[in-house]
């Protein structure tokens, strides 16, 4: 199809389609219910129903889903058809209004975190009437929250839109005693820009470590990595240019904005940034995006990688989170305005964001502290584990004037009434140049980007959101006290940038002396998910996130068991995967290779009993030697992996383990496994390496 307006969201049951199908009062009813947040009642939902399903039926859908994003971080959906017996084994398409907005799936497969264990066992889901239902492979899929009978959020979406409400709560409460009377709706907007790899499918098949875990558990570096950099913005190849245009095409379809497209820093590894959206519809469509990503792939004979860090020595992938806060009349809240009073407004904003960053940046090493993540963060491509704040040098200027209580040189006119008149516009190639840093203020917008791949972006969102709506609530606080406007909001943001200046940092993140130097700034530097984990249950987060009703503490706890059990059995995972490849791959191909030697060798002596054979010799004993510290170290994570056993001990001690015991004696064993791989023949070589995998895509 190349007609886009046509194709663009011809799967989706959009605006246009419900004003087309729905008659004008239910029409009316469901709109004010989406866009105020108010009830649905059943007769709306009966006739949406009715109309869904014939809109659904037209486009070949036979079944209908509850799509949802329970706590594994994936989408789940189990289908029901349309089907209804009728009369003398006939029968009719129905789905009604109650099917729409409420199904009960088996709840007791997905993880709960021991919520389960104290609470109904069963789970239900509930229509989000804000994000749209699509179609995708024949079933209409709609989109719900998944919780419990007595109202624990058992997903990710849930405590998202909860989150988006608590930050359009206090965000209202600031607009309104700027005397913004207008804004009716205050909204999180957000644009993931997503990276992977893409490699050849029958090279994967050949990976057992791909399989198993998404990542390359061991591979010697090629001799050319991505050190040219000629991958980056380079030529896309024929076959990933035509798995990039099906793929746009299908996200189309499902109405995702995917719009640029590029090769990234390694090779086989791209970029897909789709345009922004609010905060929940880009969660729906970045886990949308990531599912076609994968299963476009396969159509191809390809395969996607979303892992953080499918190879050792090669840049991970990352996913960016742009995230900024706008006002239903169309107003960006984090650009800079071209009045006084809108750019007091601006800074005021601002500097809720700079607030809640420092105050909370535990919390937001927390939302992306998962174990593949660990190996990206920090590791001289990603940002560091430390959670710090690019601004840029102009409005780093700026706020430095305002503190001081000086004039900017450049900007003379910045000391009026609130303490600016009109602040430059910052365009974002003059602010955006700073790539290492985890969060970056870019013109209107921040880019958050210590998450990683396959995220799912709702955890960052939520934290986002909560922790500036905390800082809002306390400056809506100060404010609302009373005593002069002008002077309070002055005072507010003076004594935010001061307390908070250590977080903002704008040189090199990935330099070693800012890791001295963040420390000696007092931020914290949690390096692995175990060390990060318990932030989350701190009693400052577990004040916050009820005090905004976002999570009670009992989802708190449930959510970091869950957390915390992922952590140890992809570790587990991971370490039972090493071991079987050494043993059926790894020492069988060595001991080929080392026959192959010692008969090569004897045959020559039997030429010549003379003939030194030096390089077999030495070879055979090179190998002989690797090949015991391999059966040596591969002794140490077996017992590390019995010494640990999955789910015998408290979850933070297991976890702590898993990390100290298991990650080291797997990245032993992999050092000694990769310079064994340099000297064994290709030929005896089991596994395809990395030369065989980076550039599998021809
Ligand atoms: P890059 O960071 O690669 O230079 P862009 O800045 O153009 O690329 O965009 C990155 C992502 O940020 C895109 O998904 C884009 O839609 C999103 N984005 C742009 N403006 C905003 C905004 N105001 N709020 C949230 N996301 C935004
Ligand atoms: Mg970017």
């Amino acid at each position: 199809m190349n007609n886009l307006p046509e194709e663009f969201g011809c799967m989706v049951f959009n605006d246009e389609v419900m004003k087309e199908r729905l008659p004008r009062d239910v029409y009316k009813a469901l709109r004010k219910c989406i866009s105020e947040g108010t009830h649905l009642d059943l007769d709306v939902a009966n006739v949406t129903a009715n109309a869904m399903k014939d809109w659904a039926v037209e486009k070949g859908a036979t079944h209908f889903t509850h799509w949802f994003q329970p706590m594994t971080g994936i989408t789940a959906e189990k289908h029901d058809s349309f089907i209804r017996p009728e009369g003398d084994g006939g029968a009719i398409m129905e789905f009604s209004g109650k099917a729409l907005v409420k199904g009960e799936p088996d709840a007791s497969s997905f993880p709960s975190g021991g919520l389960r264990a104290t609470f109904e066992a069963r789970g239900y889901t509930a229509w989000d009437p804000t994000s749209y239902a699509f179609i995708k492979d024949g079933v209409l899929c709609i989109p719900t929250a998944f919780c419990s009978y007595s109202g624990e959020a058992l997903d990710k979406k849930t405590p998202l839109l909860r989150s988006m409400e608590a930050l359009e709560k206090q965000a209202i409460r600031i607009l309104r005693l700027f005397g913004n009377t207008s804004a009716r709706r205050v909204v999180a907007q957000v644009g993931p820009e997503q990276e992977y790899f893409l490699i050849d499918k029958e090279v994967y098949l050949k990976r057992p470590d791909l399989i198993n875990t998404g990542r390359t558990l061991f591979g010697a570096r090629p001799p050319k990595g991505q050190e040219m950099e000629d991958h980056y913005f380079g030529t896309i190849k024929k076959r990933v240019k035509d798995y990039m245009t099906d793929l746009d095409h299908e996200l189309w379809k499902l109405g995702i904005y995917a719009k640029t497209e590029h090769n990234e820093v390694a090779p086989a590894q791209h970029e897909l940034a789709p345009i922004f959206s609010t905060a929940n519809k880009a969660t729906d469509a970045n886990q949308l995006t990531m599912e076609l990503m994968k299963s476009v792939a396969a159509r191809h004979g390809l395969v996607c990688l979303l892992h953080e860090k499918p190879f050792a020595g090669v840049n991970g992938s990352g996913k960016h989170n742009n995230w900024s806060i706008s006002t239903d009349t169309g107003i960006n809240l984090l650009e800079p305005g071209s009045t006084p009073r809108e750019n007091a407004q601006f800074l005021l904003f601002l500097c809720a964001v700079i607030k809640a960053v420092d105050d909370y940046q535990e919390l937001l090493r927390v939302s992306v502290a998962t174990a593949g993540n660990d190996h990206r963060l920090g590791a001289n491509e990603a940002p560091p584990a430390i959670v710090s704040i690019f601004l840029g040098d102009e409005l780093t200027e700026i706020l430095d004037s305002i503190e001081n209580g000086t004039s900017c040189p450049e900007h003379p006119k910045t000391q009026m009434e609130i303490g600016v008149t009109v602040l430059p516009h910052f365009p974002k190639d003059a602010t955006d140049r700073n790539r290492t840093s985890p969060f970056a203020f870019t013109g209107n917008k921040f880019e958050f980007r210590m998450p990683g791949s396959t995220l799912s972006i709702s955890g960052p969102n939520i934290v986002l959101n909560t922790i500036v709506a905390e800082s809002l609530s306390q400056f809506a606080d100060e404010i609302e006290k009373g005593g002069d406007f002008n002077s309070t909001v002055s005072a507010i943001i003076r004594k935010t940038i001061k307390d908070h200046r250590r977080i903002i940092f704008n040189g090199n993140g990935y330099d070693e002396s800012w890791v001295k130097e963040a420390e000696a700034r007092g931020l914290s530097n949690l390096k692995n998910t175990p060390e990060a984990l318990p932030a989350f249950i701190s009693e400052k987060s577990v004040a916050l996130f009820t005090k905004h009703r976002v999570f009670s503490e009992t989802e708190m706890y449930s959510r970091c068991n869950i957390l915390l059990e992922n952590y140890c059995k992809i570790l587990n995972i991971e370490a039972l995967t090493m071991i079987d490849m050494v043993n059926k791959y790894i020492l069988p191909s060595a001991l080929g290779y080392e026959d192959e030697l010692s008969r090569i060798a004897a045959e020559k002596r039997a030429v010549d009993p003379s003939i030194p054979c030096a390089m077999e010799t030495k070879r055979l004993s090179r190998i002989a030697a690797l090949t015991d510290c391999v059966y040596g170290r591969l002794e140490v994570l077996e017992n590390a992996v019995a010494e640990v056993k999955l789910g015998e001990k408290d979850l933070f001690e297991e976890a702590r383990e898993y990390r100290e015991k298991v990650f080291t004696a797997m990245a032993e064993l992999r050092a000694c496994v990769d310079e064994l791989e340099l000297i064994v023949s290709k030929k005896h070589w089991m596994l395809p390496t990395y030369d065989d995998i980076l550039y599998s895509v021809k």
